[in-house]
């Protein structure tokens, strides 16, 4: 079992047991520029800074565990796929991946447009001002309330995900006099995670109408005969954390065959086409993401050559970017509690947060890195578990990465990538207080989303 903290040792590789590891990068103080965010860099102290300010300050000012955005680099990655994506495609951020009033007026004052899938991030999005005209609702099960008030604020787009939504949404707009711009959501049978993908006839999954069968060409036939409808376009979404193309491909083929079976039965060219989003980021320094013109220029180039063979006019494209736009501007801080080494595996770093700031480790056995940043070390590599306070055993945050040996109670450690799906995802088990998110800028730091207080837990419990 587990043993008390003894100071740890030089670890030697031939005692290092299986993991997900590989050797120890050459230099532990060194913040790879891939993987943190775009202002982060070391002080002469040796603290890691972000937007100039080191971090040692930050955990005094806003405690741990918290989320730094940084503000500026998010900008420019809005920047990037717009400018990547402009002239006859839109860029839709998935706001799922992280949401607030703050990052809704830098997406509108970017120019980007907004996905949304609960009656909550609509709200949000519409109450920081986002013109309803740029916002899609998403969701495989959208409520009538949803529905309503999505239609009532005239919302840019409804994606359709099933049979009975298609007479839902139509209903509600026919009762509100209007006539709602939709999309039809497909499945392509693509599956697309990371280097691989799966291409098959069929997919089982909840999400979307099959083009396999005649399914989808049905949604587009009962589309068509609805007044209070107007079908604008396909859409398709194959997968996350996605770096090679090649399911793209696929995908963007079934779906420019639909577009090609629609003009010959109905005599209509639908405008637009969605390949959705799910684009890697860097997680660790493996990780090798391409750029928004990349894969622009990739996408483009695939719709236009199909359309091209399909003798279809190109459609516009829009993409819906969530982790590639947020991921990469955000690590969250934790202040270290315990250290215990367990002879012949690893060492157990235990943090002030976990599964409650990050589920992805334990839900997806996700990547991550980890950096001490409160101060720099020449101490030797220790190979490492960062885990977090909840009782439960699978509450890990980073599975395996290499620290200072001479790691201690008290340091501060970051954790870089965790601005998508984290905070999103964050829970209140053990009754946690949620982190707050703390926009950094020149030197400047603000609360764009509190820390949860006791209180805040107290008030939903009415006794
Ligand atoms: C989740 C989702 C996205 C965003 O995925 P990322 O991996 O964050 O890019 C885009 N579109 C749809 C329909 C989604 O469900």
């Amino acid at each position: 079992m587990s043993r008390s903290a003894h100071p740890a040792g030089p670890r030697h590789a031939d005692v290092l047991p299986e993991g997900h590891y590989t050797a120890p990068p050459a230099d532990l103080n060194e913040l790879d520029p891939r993987v943190w965010s775009r202002t982060v860099a070391r002080d002469a102290d040796g603290a890691a800074t972000v937007a100039g300010i080191p971090v040692t300050r930050l955990a005094e000012e806003y405690g741990t565990p918290a989320y730094f955005l940084d503000q500026d680099d998010f900008r420019a990655r809005c920047r990037a796929w717009h400018e990547a994506f402009g002239g006859g495609a839109d860029v839709f951020y998935a706001g799922k991946a992280f949401l607030s009033r703050a990052i809704v007026r830098w997406l509108h004052e970017e120019g980007l447009n907004l996905d949304v899938c609960s009656g909550g991030e609509l709200a949000t999005a519409l109450d920081a001002g986002m013109p309803a005209e740029r916002i899609a609702l998403h969701g495989n099960n959208k409520s009538d309330a949803e529905i309503e008030r999505a239609v009532g604020e005239g919302v840019g787009r409804i994606v359709l995900d099933s049979f009975q939504e298609i007479v839902r949404v139509a209903h509600v707009a026919e009762r509100l006099g209007k006539r709602q711009r939709v999309q039809i959501r497909v499945t392509v049978g693509v599956e697309a995670h990371t280097h691989e993908f799966i291409a098959t006839a069929h997919e089982d999954q909840k999400f979307g109408i099959a083009l396999a069968g005649g399914q989808a060409a049905e949604a587009v036939r009962r589309v068509l005969k609805l007044n209070s409808l107007e079908l604008a376009g396909i859409h398709s979404h194959i997968g996350s954390q996605i770096f090679d193309m090649a399911g793209f491909e696929v995908s963007a083929r079934r779906v420019v065959q639909l577009l090609a079976e629609v003009r010959d039965e109905h005599g209509v060219e639908l405008p637009e086409i969605d390949l959705g989003g799910g684009l890697g980021i860097a997680y660790t320094s493996e990780d090798d993401p391409r750029e928004p013109h990349e894969i622009a220029a990739a996408l483009g180039a695939i719709v236009t050559r199909e359309c091209g063979s399909a003798g279809l006019s190109v459609p516009r494209i829009s993409v819906e970017p969530g982790r590639a736009i947020v991921g990469p501007t955000a690590f969250t801080l934790y202040e270290v509690g315990t250290v215990k080494e367990l002879d012949g595996l690893r060492t157990y770093v235990s943090v002030d947060g976990g599964m409650s700031d990050n589920i992805r480790t334990a839900l997806y056995d996700a990547e991550y890195t980890v950096a001490l940043v409160s101060r720099t070390s020449t101490a030797p590599p220790m190979l490492s578990r960062v885990v977090g306070k909840h009782c439960e055993s699978g509450d890990i945050v980073v599975r395996d990465a290499f620290l200072p040996a001479d790691l201690a109670p008290g340091d501060l450690i970051a954790v870089p990538a965790t601005g998508a799906y984290c905070r999103s995802m964050a829970s209140n088990y053990n009754h946690a207080l949620r982190p707050p998110v703390v926009a950094v800028k020149d030197g400047e730091a603000r609360v764009i989303v509190r820390r949860e207080t006791e209180e805040d837990l107290l008030r939903l419990d009415v006794g």
